[in-house]
């Protein structure tokens, strides 16, 4: 990484952005467990709806966790956070509007707050509250995979249902059918495009 935090003041708000595949768990994952490390205190929360692993954890693809706690909405961080120091945030992007404030309010209390999230769709839009919090933050990172199809540097989430590129109106969640998602560049990234006949 280029950048490094060591120690931090007066708070401290740090994204982790990037596709599918690009290790921002992983990368949440390694900040989290140096702080543990240096015996400061940190605790990891991520939204109900990611239940792709473990429920009360934060895997990452290759398998390495911390501890998480499950919330419904970005308030509940509010009741968990008075003991500690560094406050882990991932998939970011499924949270409520409310979290730019309370992550300010982190930030402002001293704490240093480290978040993970998309930071496009799969249509290559930007995601949700993802654009807000970058503005807000102290440090953004944007991690990198590799594209399946040419192995050039992939920067997009290619949605694929039953094998094939899923189209614009899909909805986000999809429930019954194969879904899929791969990490490709701009080039090989089949981009769903706006239909204008509605
Ligand atoms: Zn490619």
């Amino acid at each position: 990484m280029k950048f490094e935090m060591t120690k931090y003041e007066g708070g401290w708000i740090e994204v982790i952005v990037g596709c599918m595949f690009s290790g921002k768990s992983e990368e949440l994952i390694r900040r989290i467990k140096r702080a543990i490390i240096a015996n400061q205190k940190a605790v990891v929360f991520k939204p109900k709806i990611d239940n792709r692993y473990d429920f009360n954890k934060v895997v990452s693809h290759n398998g390495i966790s911390v501890e998480a706690i499950v919330i419904n909405n970005s308030n509940e961080i509010r009741n968990y956070v008075n003991d500690y120091e560094v406050i882990g945030i991932d998939e970011a992007q499924f949270f409520d509007n409310e979290l730019i404030d309370v992550v300010e309010e982190l930030a402002d209390n001293g704490k240093r707050v480290i978040i993970a999230g998309l930071d496009q769709d799969f249509r290559g839009e930007p995601f949700g509250i993802i654009p807000n919090l970058m503005a807000i933050a102290d440090s953004v990172d944007k991690l990198h995979a590799i594209c399946v199809i040419c192995g050039a540097v992939a920067t997009k989430s290619q949605r694929l249902i039953n094998d094939k590129p899923a189209s614009y109106n899909d909805p986000i969640i999809l429930v019954g059918s194969k879904e899929t998602y791969q990490p490709r560049c701009r080039k090989c990234f089949n981009k769903p495009i706006k239909s204008h006949t509605n």
